[in-house]
């Protein structure tokens, strides 16, 4: 008997009927023989609509207050899924985060996982229960405040679950078939993927493509757990992501799956540019604005330097970073204007970023290339630039971001010349 982790993300249990198939998919894995460790996320748009609902309230909620609130999004659903499979005859038990074992640091609003201790879930699948258990939580092992993972932390727990449970997979239900080669909500010909690598799908993922949170493809690859991504509304194999390609069992034999030169294109509206204007081209300067900005607890992406004016001395630093961290780097950088020494500060949150990947990039010079063509060839303009080993991204206008995209995954041959990418649910928000 093996012992299976499954997540289903918002979108599949969206309502009475959505929990309710996902709650006979659930009995027939158990049906198969197997143990069964259920994740889910809160229902739909829940968590958006409590946020929303928390900055009625006060437009900077307290973190913790945002926590104790986020986190009964996941107890409704992980609460109702277990009555629909009780009601099918089965028996199965809700755990919040906190009661599975989920133990993270004491960072509100986007904790690390530190430890898992699932004894309760062991115990009760080992009983015959399926055990349901709440995304997206955990509990500080410092404070003993429940704490949130950080948006489409679901996608963490259940991997961290699968890991400590030596589970033999790791299935991520969502609303489309699997990893595309672009989101297809953006790109209706977009191509399922059948294998990615783990490198590949975590630079994906830190671009944007949300299907996966990148922190869950971090610890996935840290413990060797192979994730199988697929869709809660088709039978479909989906997408499995690992170190190693996997064998997929056809009708007509095995086919061994081989590791694309582009994995895909990925792209992101969620963050802002702040702008540093007027600061002194001297030693120490980019690091206190950086030293102010990790002190405030915010991560940044990109960071551009121009090119100081040798007149005035003075040079432009610009980084981007998660909008929803906005107001707190500008609030801190004000603060410390004296200390660090600059003219003005200037946020831009229309802006958008467009990501390719794939480890054929290494290998193959003209890709770089490639990419800036099929960019002025659509008419976008490049504002940041930054590129890693198996990655090259830019940030544009937000609105040129589905334009750009398409271009791109046309220009490196990604169309699919099949069937139209499916999307089963959700309303992408
Ligand atoms: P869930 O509610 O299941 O967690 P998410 O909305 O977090 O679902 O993630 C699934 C969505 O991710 C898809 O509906 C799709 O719009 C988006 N997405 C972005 N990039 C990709 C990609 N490369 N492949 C598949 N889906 C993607
Ligand atoms: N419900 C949380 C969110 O919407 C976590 C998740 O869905 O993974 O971000
Ligand atoms: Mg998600």
């Amino acid at each position: 008997m093996g012992l299976v982790v499954q997540k289903y993300g918002g979108s599949s249990v969206a309502d009475a009927e959505g929990i309710k198939r996902v709650a006979k998919r659930i009995v027939e894995a158990k049906q198969n023989g197997n143990q069964v460790v259920a994740v889910v996320s809160a229902m739909g748009d829940t968590t958006d609509e409590l946020i929303d609902l928390a900055e009625q309230v006060s437009p900077m909620p307290a973190g913790r207050e945002l926590d104790m609130l986020l986190t009964a999004g996941e107890r409704i659903s992980m609460a109702l899924l277990a009555m629909a499979i009780k009601k099918l005859g089965h028996e199965a038990q809700s755990f919040t985060g906190s009661q599975a074992g989920v133990i993270t640091d004491s960072v509100h609003n986007k904790a690390r996982i530190i430890d898992v201790t699932p004894g309760r879930i062991k115990t009760s699948v080992d009983e015959g229960n399926i055990a349901i258990v709440a995304g997206f939580q955990g509990v500080s092992q410092d404070t003993k405040d429940i704490t949130t993972l950080g948006r489409g932390g679901s996608d963490t727990t259940a991997v961290a679950l699968a890991a400590a449970l030596d589970a033999d997979v790791c299935e991520i239900y969502t609303d489309v078939d699997g990893v595309f080669t672009a989101d297809p909500r953006v790109v209706k010909k977009a191509r399922k993927i059948d294998w990615i690598s783990f490198e590949d799908m975590l630079e994906l993922a830190a671009s944007g493509s949300k299907v996966l949170l990148h922190r869950c493809v971090e610890y996935a690859r840290r413990y060797n757990i192979p994730i199988h991504v697929r869709s809660s509304f088709s039978g479909l194999q989906g997408t499995w992501v690992s170190s190693e390609p996997i064998v997929k069992k056809q009708a007509q034999g095995e086919k061994q799956v081989e590791q694309a030169l582009i994995s895909g294109v990925a792209h992101d509206t969620s963050e802002a540019k702040v702008t540093v204007v007027g600061v002194p081209d001297k030693p120490g300067e980019a690091a206190s604005i950086f030293r102010t900005i990790a002190d405030a607890e915010i991560n940044i992406d990109m960071v551009v330097q121009n090119v100081s004016a040798a007149s005035t001395g003075l040079t432009d630093i610009s980084f981007t970073l998660p909008k929803t961290e906005g107001r707190k780097a500008i609030d801190a950088l004000e603060k410390n204007k004296a200390g660090i020494g600059f003219d003005s500060l200037r946020y831009d949150d229309q802006i958008g970023k467009i990501s390719l990947v794939g480890a054929g990039m290494k290998t193959n010079p003209g890709v770089t290339a490639d990419f800036f063509t099929a960019l002025s060839d659509a008419g976008v303009n490049i504002e940041l630039i930054s590129t890693s080993e198996i990655r090259i991204s830019v940030v544009t206008r937000a609105d040129d971001v589905p334009e750009a995209v398409r271009a791109v995954h046309s220009a490196f041959g990604l169309d699919s010349d099949s069937d139209e990418a499916v999307v089963y649910g959700g309303t992408g928000r």
